[in-house]
């Protein structure tokens, strides 16, 4: 079944007299439970697609459809939406606890019981049970990104947004979280959009792979098929270099 779906997406940003592209008419559906990466280099278009996504910018022409519905023009708050960023933007104030239990006061209905326990589960899936009473500041980088990711998690969302979520951690430890990602992709089973400029997150994590190169898609397939079959020139250069 299909639970996303981008439908000819466009998004012009005006600059003073002169007028950026940003995304040209982008199709793309994802599966339920499907892993898609969204990956090309920077200043392709990667963050205001999700954005569009998230409702977070507003869609020039085009739509988005979850679960077969139009969300054009809904608030973010009402899209059964999860997004993380690369610089995880959490409270500063909160605790990780209260991180993660802000989402599920506001937009749910859900008593404290049953919030403090999806918490506690949420946090024993992330390993991060014992760092629930710290506050950002006294997190590492890791730590405060899988909070970020244990307060977009909570909410069991339809959809799942990444934007660059491990960019910001060392070469170890980004390894480390793909892995992680992945086993907890296996085990939530949602419908996720990830995105990067690193072709070997895309290649090692993707069900399927997008490519995007100036705003437009270039091919989207297994990351095997985009290697063993490039679309065009372009998908054969950017898979085959380095990152
Ligand atoms: P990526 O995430 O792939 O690096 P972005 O989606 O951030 O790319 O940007 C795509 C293009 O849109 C870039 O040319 C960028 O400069 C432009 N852009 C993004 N946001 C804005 C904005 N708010 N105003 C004007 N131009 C923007
Ligand atoms: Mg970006």
């Amino acid at each position: 079944m299909t639970q996303l779906e981008l439908k000819n997406l466009v998004k012009t940003f005006s600059d003073g007299s002169d007028e950026v592209v940003a995304v040209d008419t982008v199709n793309m559906s994802l599966n339920d439970g499907e892993f898609l990466v969204l990956v090309g280099p920077s200043g392709c278009g990667k963050s205001t697609t999700l954005r569009m996504v998230a409702g977070l910018e507003t869609v020039t022409e085009g739509d988005i459809l979850i679960g077969n519905e139009s969300v054009i023009g809904s608030e973010p708050r009402d899209r059964d939406i999860a997004m993380v960023f690369q610089n995880y933007a959490l409270y500063p104030h909160m605790t990780a606890k209260e991180n993660m239990s802000f989402g599920l006061k506001m937009t749910t209905d859900l008593d404290t019981e049953t919030i403090e326990q999806r918490v506690t589960e949420t946090a024993e899936m992330m390993g991060i049970k014992d760092l629930l009473n710290d506050q950002p500041k006294e997190l590492s980088g890791g730590q405060q990104q899988r909070v970020a990711l244990g307060r977009a998690i909570v909410r069991d969302p339809a959809v799942f947004l990444m934007d660059e979520p491990l960019s910001n951690l060392d070469a170890k430890l980004r390894t480390k979280m793909r892995t992680e990602l992945k086993r907890l992709q296996n085990e939530l089973d949602v419908t996720t959009i990830y995105v990067t400029h690193d072709q070997t997150e895309a290649m090692t994590m993707g069900d399927r792979i997008a490519i995007l190169d100036d705003g437009v898609l270039q091919q989207v397939g297994t990351p095997l098929e985009c290697y063993h079959r490039p679309a065009n020139r372009f998908v054969a250069g950017f898979i085959g270099s380095p990152s």
